[in-house]
Parts: structure tokens; C-alpha cells; sequence
């Protein structure tokens, strides 16, 4: 036997028992429900990971809908395409800006868009639901990081709701069934390249 048949042989017994694992692991995961995904860490691509699981869900014919707690200098180019297909947005439009710092008036547009979260995390016709920078809302006491648990606690169980931003407030990360941390290598801001539509926003 050759040397080449001899490794094709190992490789197709490594592959059969990489299969048996495998196999055995999605018999055994047979629940279905909702699922609570956060989307953390310092690198790009949360957001990025957040609409394309809305476009997922679009895809196979499921209500989605998108609520944004930062509001950006411009309109995010995922916003122009899933509204177009019927993906319904709130954007925390007045406050909030990395600039404002308001207190006040910050504290009263997060709760607006939070009231906005609260109506579909009890709608069952919501099927995935994306809180986008929600973070930021609890690591700012904008809001009450008990009532946005409880709310999400008490979502129909078919429900799935992703959060995404930095810093992750310990009670959202043990809630989860699903967390990713997203690190930054590197980011070509850090090099002068500035934020650019259609792939940035
Ligand atoms: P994206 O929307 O690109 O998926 P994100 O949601 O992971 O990014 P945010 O902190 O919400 O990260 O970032 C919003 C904007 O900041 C984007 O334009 C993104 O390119 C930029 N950004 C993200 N991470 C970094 C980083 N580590 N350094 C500099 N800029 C960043
Ligand atoms: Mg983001």
C-alpha cells in the first residue's frame, strides 16, 4: 500500500469518528425555542452580525423587527433594505448621541425606545427581534438592567432576541443561551481610515 492510501485511510477513520461525535451531539439537541443571542466584545462586526441574522430571518418568510438605542449620524444602510421588506425600526431619534450627554433628555429616549422593545418583547408575531447597542442603555443606568431581564423573561418562548454592544452587563450574559464576544485585532480606524457608507453604516 502506498504511502498516499495509507493516509486517505487514516483521514477517512478520523473523519468517520469527527462524524459519530457529531451526529450523536444533534440527536441529542432536539429542544426548540427562543433563542437570546448577545453579540459583545471591542470588535466590529456586532451590529454587522445582528442584521444579518434579521436578514436570515427575512429570508425564510419570518416577522422580524429592529430596535436601534444609539443613534448614528446617518442612516444605516441596513435599515433602508429591511424596511423595504417590511422589517419594522425603531431608532432612539431624539437624545442619544455619543455628542448630547444630556442626562435627561438621554434617560427619556432610551425609555421611548425601550417602551417601543417592551411592545414586541410581548408580541408573539415578532419572531426575531434585534435590541441593537442595547449595552450601552444599562452600562449608563438609562434603564433599570431588572426591568429589561424581566422583559426579556417573560418574551413568548418562540421568541428570538438579539443584543449587541460593548460591555455586557453580567445579568444579560447569564440570561443568554447563546454569547459571542467579538475582539478586536485590529480596526482600520486606528489607521486613519474613516467610517464609510456600505460597509461601515
Ligand atoms: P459594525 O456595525 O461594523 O458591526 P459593531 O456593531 O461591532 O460594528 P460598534 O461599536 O457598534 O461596533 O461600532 C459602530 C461603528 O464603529 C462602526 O462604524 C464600526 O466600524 C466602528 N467600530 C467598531 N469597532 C471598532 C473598533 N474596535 N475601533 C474603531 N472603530 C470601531
Ligand atoms: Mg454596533
Amino acid at each position: 500500500m502506498t504511502e498516499q492510501y495509507k493516509n486517505n485511510d487514516r483521514h477517512q477513520a478520523r473523519q468517520q469518528k469527527l462524524k459519530q461525535a457529531v451526529d450523536a451531539r444533534v440527536e441529542r439537541a432536539t429542544a426548540e425555542k427562543g433563542v437570546l443571542l448577545v453579540l459583545t466584545g471591542n470588535g466590529k462586526g456586532k451590529s454587522t452580525a445582528g442584521f444579518g441574522t434579521i436578514a436570515r430571518a427575512v429570508g425564510h418568510g419570518k416577522q422580524a423587527a429592529v430596535v436601534q438605542f444609539i443613534k448614528g449620524n446617518w442612516v444605516c444602510g441596513e435599515r433602508r433594505l429591511l424596511e423595504s421588506a417590511g422589517v419594522p425600526f425603531e431608532v432612539m431619534a431624539t437624545g442619544f448621541t455619543w455628542d448630547t450627554q444630556d442626562r435627561a433628555s438621554d434617560t427619556a429616549a432610551a425609555e421611548k425606545a425601550w417602551a417601543v422593545a417592551e411592545k414586541w418583547l410581548q408580541d408573539p408575531g415578532i419572531e426575531v427581534l434585534l435590541l441593537d447597542e442595547l449595552t450601552y442603555m444599562l452600562s449608563f443606568h438609562y434603564l433599570d438592567v431588572q426591568r429589561v431581564v424581566t422583559a426579556l423573561q417573560q418574551r413568548p418562548p418562540m421568541q428570538h432576541v438579539i443584543v449587541t454592544g460593548r460591555n455586557c452587563h453580567r445579568q444579560l450574559l447569564e440570561l443568554a443561551d447563546t454569547v459571542s464576544e467579538i475582539n478586536n485585532v485590529k480596526h482600520a480606524f486606528d489607521s486613519g481610515i474613516k467610517a464609510q457608507p456600505g460597509f461601515d453604516y
